[in-house]
């Protein structure tokens, strides 16, 4: 199977191969654009769009807060009350603790066999000689057990990318000891769960990154997933004929792969920094 010329493995096409080769496939052979959720009223799918966005927004405001546009200027331009409150939660949440030198949605890129494999965190933190933190803000209300979240796609390849693209930034070779990850969870309170590194684990995860990375490659039929769960929150339920939209309260928005444009009232930002 041949992949789109400037295809990169990503966390989110690795995963989605691992729900689901069809959808895959639709989103990123063939370039489907995601429809909407196809909810069964109207009313839902506006709601549906408005929490992406809300998703959106806040890791907007997270970019600019790490970029020194003043905290207050950021909250004059929230409109909703749910990305208040999870960017008070961030503000409060004490990245203190993190390395000084901040580099919010920063996009990391190494390869494996020759293929491209890239990372874009939400925020790297590190110290030449001392740690390299990668943060991910989580907007959603449910948080997977540890086990689960250690399994994700999105956890290895994080992890296994900031290790090994990182010492660029570190200006040195960079010991995976020092590589950790952080999910913050802005609407649990800034619940965090960390994640650290280790050469072992670096191995054992470039092994399972080579392994999925060359069955893409070499595959030439998506079937459609036999575990219809992943069905449940899939933008192409509808043209797969896998059944009704779910409640909007049963989704998790940290585990979509769907992106929203946001929308920050720029007018009351002011001129700041733009
Ligand atoms: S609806 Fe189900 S089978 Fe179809 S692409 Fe989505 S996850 Fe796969």
């Amino acid at each position: 199977m041949n992949l789109p010329a400037n295809f990169v493995f990503s966390a989110k096409n690795l995963q989605s191969y691992a729900d689901c080769p069809r959808r895959f496939q639709l989103r990123y052979v063939e370039g489907w654009q995601p429809p909407t959720m196809t909810a069964p009223e109207a009313q839902d799918e506006l709601a549906y769009e408005r929490r992406l966005r809300q998703g959106a927004m806040l890791h907007q405001l997270a970019k600019f807060s790490q970029e020194g546009i003043p905290h207050d200027l950021l909250k004059a331009a929230i409109r909703d009350d749910n990305v208040a409150r999870w960017f008070a939660e961030l503000l409060s949440s004490g990245l203190n603790d993190l390395p000084e030198k901040r580099l919010p949605e920063k996009r990391l890129q190494t390869s494996i066999d020759g293929q491209r494999l890239m990372a874009q965190v939400d925020l790297l933190a590190f110290e030449p000689g001392g740690d390299l933190v990668v943060v991910d803000w989580k907007t959603g209300s449910y948080v997977p057990d540890r086990e689960s979240l250690r399994q994700r796609w999105q956890t290895i390849v994080y992890l296994y990318v900031a290790a090994k693209a990182g010492s660029r930034l570190y200006g040195a070779p960079l010991p995976a000891e020092r590589v950790r990850l952080e999910y913050v969870y802005l609407a649990r309170g800034g619940q965090r769960i960390r994640f650290t590194y280790s050469p072992a684990q670096m191995r054992d995860d470039e092994a399972l990154l080579s392994g999925l990375m060359s069955e893409i490659q070499s595959a030439s039929d998506f079937p459609l997933t036999p575990e219809c769960r992943h069905c449940r929150f899939c933008a192409f339920r509808v043209h797969c004929e896998r059944g009704e939209a779910v409640s909007l309260s049963d989704v998790d928005f940290d585990d979509l792969d769907e992106v929203a444009d946001i929308e920050l009232d720029f007018e009351q930002i002011g001129e700041y920094a733009f």
